[in-house]
């Protein structure tokens, strides 16, 4: 992936690059481990910050680090160009620090590596923020009134209407920011407050309020709601003589088989129906009417593959899919296993994301005679940030 500069809005021969500060820890987000590794869906924080820098002006990135995660954050960094590694201090100031002396540009973006929701637009506006004013540091008004406490005590009001919640990017001439770094000793939480420090005029752009830094445990799922959805498809086939018996590509050894026109993989239908429906597609009978020669005796493990490319062509991926087999016959049990396993290759997914059970119908109806075998599937679906 390549940094797609657009240079024409920008000064010719001026360079923009990046420090990304991502030498914290998961300690207050209950991980083990630093918390940009965490996995947002399909890609982890570290990668879906990379993804926005990747699209704004900057040209090269920065990445401060502990040494800790070397390894890890190596194989991820690997597909990005243009972007190289140092190592972070016992602060976040000395963490800047180390990344500010790593970098060489005339223009610098430093960015949270735990703030993932930033927009690509937001970082442009902070940077020619800083090529008009010296600085642009982004920051949202506050929404909250704020006081100040002492001691459990409420001791003042403080005017919200000038008070602003600062985020990263904060982005600086690059020569101001280094000499303000020179110029100070003690630790900072932010940038803007070492460049005022040393005398220079920190200049806000609006950011949005879901720009947040990954803090909590809750901040982990908080964008979760509004990107999932969950997806219903039912199937059923008449059960008879002279067809092989194939559920989720598995051929189930049987005296009969399902009939249809495909080769009437009833699991695999209903699971498809389940992810189209999710992704808010047209189904199965749509996609691949009966009535087309070309899909006679299809495997229908091979029309899945197709109805994935059309859920990732939405952007979204597979959470988990949950399934239940209706069949008085054969006994299901013996081959659950290899059923979900097959199904959770077919779909490329880990086996723990797919779950299938199977059930009779007490002796009621057709299916309780051995003519026909139906399935209900469910599915959620995620969508990438
Ligand atoms: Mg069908």
């Amino acid at each position: 992936m390549s940094l797609k500069a657009d240079s024409a809005a920008l000064p010719k021969d001026l360079k923009v690059g990046a420090v990304i500060v991502c030498a914290g820890n998961g300690s207050r987000t209950g991980l083990s481990y630093n918390k940009i590794l965490y996995n947002l869906g399909q890609k982890t924080v570290l990668e879906t910050v990379l993804d926005k820098f990747a699209s704004s002006l900057v040209s090269s990135i920065t990445l401060v680090i502990q040494k800790n995660d070397e390894k890890a954050i190596k194989t991820l960094i690997a597909p990005y160009e243009n972007v190289s590694l140092t190592y972070g201090g016992n602060t976040r100031t000395e963490s800047v620090m180390n990344g500010l002396k790593a970098i060489s540009c005339d223009i610098v973006v430093v960015h949270d590596g735990a703030r993932p929701f930033v927009r690509p637009e937001t970082i442009n506006a902070s940077i020619m923020s800083a090529i008009a004013h010296g600085s642009g540091i982004t920051a949202v008004p506050t929404v909250d009134t704020v006081k100040q406490v002492h001691s459990s005590r409420i001791v003042e009001s403080l005017d919200r209407s000038e008070l602003y919640n600062i985020q990263t990017p904060q982005t600086f001439r690059y020569e101001e920011i280094v000499a303000a770094y020179q110029s100070v000793s003690g630790t900072y939480t932010d940038d803007s407050e070492v460049y005022l420090k040393a005398g220079y005029v920190p200049h806000i752009v609006l950011g949005e309020y879901d720009n947040v830094k990954i803090t909590t445990e809750t901040d982990l799922t908080r964008t979760l709601p509004d990107n999932l959805k969950i997806g219903i498809g039912y199937d059923v086939h008449r059960l008879t003589e002279g067809r092989p018996l194939i559920l989720g590509g598995v051929t189930i050894p049987h005296g009969k088989g399902l009939l249809g026109h495909s080769d009437a993989d009833v699991l695999t239908h209903a699971v498809m129906d389940a992810l189209l429906s999710a992704a808010g597609l047209p189904d199965i009978g749509v996609l691949f009417p009966d009535t087309d020669p070309a899909l006679s005796g299809i495997s229908s493990v091979k029309l899945l593959g197709e109805v994935l490319t059309r859920i990732a062509d939405e952007g979204m991926y597979i959470n988990n899919v949950s399934a239940v087999i209706i069949a008085q016959e054969p006994k299901l049990a013996p081959h659950i296993l290899n059923i979900r396993a097959s199904l959770a290759k077919s779909m490329n997914v880990s086996l723990d994301k797919v779950n299938i059970s199977a059930t009779t119908t007490e002796n009621l109806g057709v299916i309780a005679g051995g003519g026909a075998i139906a399935c209900n599937a469910s599915c959620l679906l995620a969508k990438q940030q």
